[in-house]
């Protein structure tokens, strides 16, 4: 085992603060990233604050992170030293069941190991990427092609990959009438991935605060959802709605801005339930759907797509002593659009 340096949660609802963590040895088939940077995602903060329930704690959150491999065990094939590669939601899963067979290790049917407050295969508690390094196995190591900047590709490890999957499911591409509705982490990316695969893009948010990012990210128009006008002026009008809001919202009104045959996709991860009537869904043969990340060839199927279309995510990058501000300038919808930690100044 290594002691690292950590930026971990204490208890539920307790600021983050500096903290060791231990790495397991190397085992033949591991990695051990120096870490470089590593994103904030608003699932961080629903699962330290507990939303999504109890966790154990110290809690080290962190699943976009991107670094170079600093040592590799003695089986491993897939990367070497000095390679520049990328962890994201997932560090294990079975392998073997049906879904890990088709590449959808996110649905594993027993149970895919989630980058941090999963129970790993010895037993341990997985800790994330706010840390100075971490050990993963590697076939959930991503490459990272040399054209993106480690620290605003970070964000592609989840934010990227959870609105890539989705998109490319529904098939959304030239003729499809997509809306992105929240412009935070996923948002930004969500507008500048449908675009690049051709879609007409609009943006659904609070207000139109951020509009003319919105517009210079690709998207066609930008409406606020504050205006009920916009839900009359719009009714009927898309073929895919991508929700990334991590709070609940009406999905009635939103499921009316659908037409015929359309869905809406749920990314965002309320704790409270959403509620929808039957009648919304049966007057336009509209379907409600929900996307977990995507598997780990699908992520780095989206790596490829963002370096060929020059995507990455807008970002800010902190010190590990702004992570509580940043926490809460992200719960705020103050974030434009993905805080990354300089894994740097975690040992400051
Ligand atoms: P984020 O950066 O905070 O973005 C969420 C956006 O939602 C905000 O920027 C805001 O956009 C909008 N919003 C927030 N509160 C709202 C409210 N009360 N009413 C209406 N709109 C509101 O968060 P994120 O990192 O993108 O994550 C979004 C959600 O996706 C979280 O719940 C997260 O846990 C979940 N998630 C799911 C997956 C998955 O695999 N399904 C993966 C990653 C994250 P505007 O200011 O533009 O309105
Ligand atoms: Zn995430």
């Amino acid at each position: 085992m290594s002691s690292v340096i950590a930026y971990a949660a204490p208890a539920e609802a307790a600021p983050l603060e500096k903290t060791v963590i231990e790495r397991r040895e190397l085992g033949p088939h591991d990695i051990l990233i120096d870490i470089a940077f590593a994103g904030i995602c608003h699932s961080d903060i629903h699962t330290v604050r507990g939303d999504w329930g109890p966790q154990q704690y110290p809690l080290a959150p962190g699943h976009e992170i991107t670094g170079t491999v600093a040592a590799v065990g003695s089986e491993v094939t897939r990367h070497a030293v000095g390679d520049r590669v990328g962890v994201g939601c997932l560090v294990n899963s079975c392998g073997e069941c049906r879904q890990c067979r088709r590449g959808e290790e996110q649905y594993c049917e027993n149970g895919a190991i989630g980058t941090y407050g999963a129970v790993d295969r010895d037993g341990t508690i997985t800790q994330g990427g706010y840390a100075q390094q971490v050990v993963v196995t590697e076939g959930f190591v991503l490459r990272i092609p040399d054209a993106l900047p480690l620290d605003a590709a970070a964000p592609l490890l989840c934010a990227g990959i959870t609105t890539y999957s989705p998109l490319r499911r529904w098939k959304v591409g030239p003729g499809t009438r997509v809306a992105v509705v929240g412009m935070g982490g996923l948002g930004h990316m969500g507008v500048q991935i449908a675009h690049a695969l051709g879609a007409e893009v609009t943006v659904l948010s609070q207000t139109l605060s951020k509009q003319d990012d919105g517009l210079r990210l690709g998207a066609d128009r930008y409406f606020a959802t504050s205006d009920r006008e916009t839900f009359r002026e719009l009714r009927g009008s898309f073929d895919v709605i991508l929700n990334t809001v991590s709070a609940a919202i009406d999905l009635r009104s939103y499921l009316g801005l659908l037409d015929v045959d359309g869905t809406l996709v749920c990314v965002g991860a309320p704790p409270e339930a959403l509620s929808v009537n039957a009648g919304s869904l049966i007057a336009g043969r509209r379907s409600i759907a929900g996307s977990n990340i995507g598997g780990i060839r699908e992520t780095q199927e989206m790596l490829d797509f963002c370096t060929e279309h020059g995507i990455t995510a807008q970002i800010e990058v902190i010190p590990a002593s702004a992570i509580n501000e940043a926490y809460e300038r992200v719960l705020a919808s103050d974030v434009r659009y993905r805080f990354v930690i300089d894994a740097a100044t975690f040992a400051a």
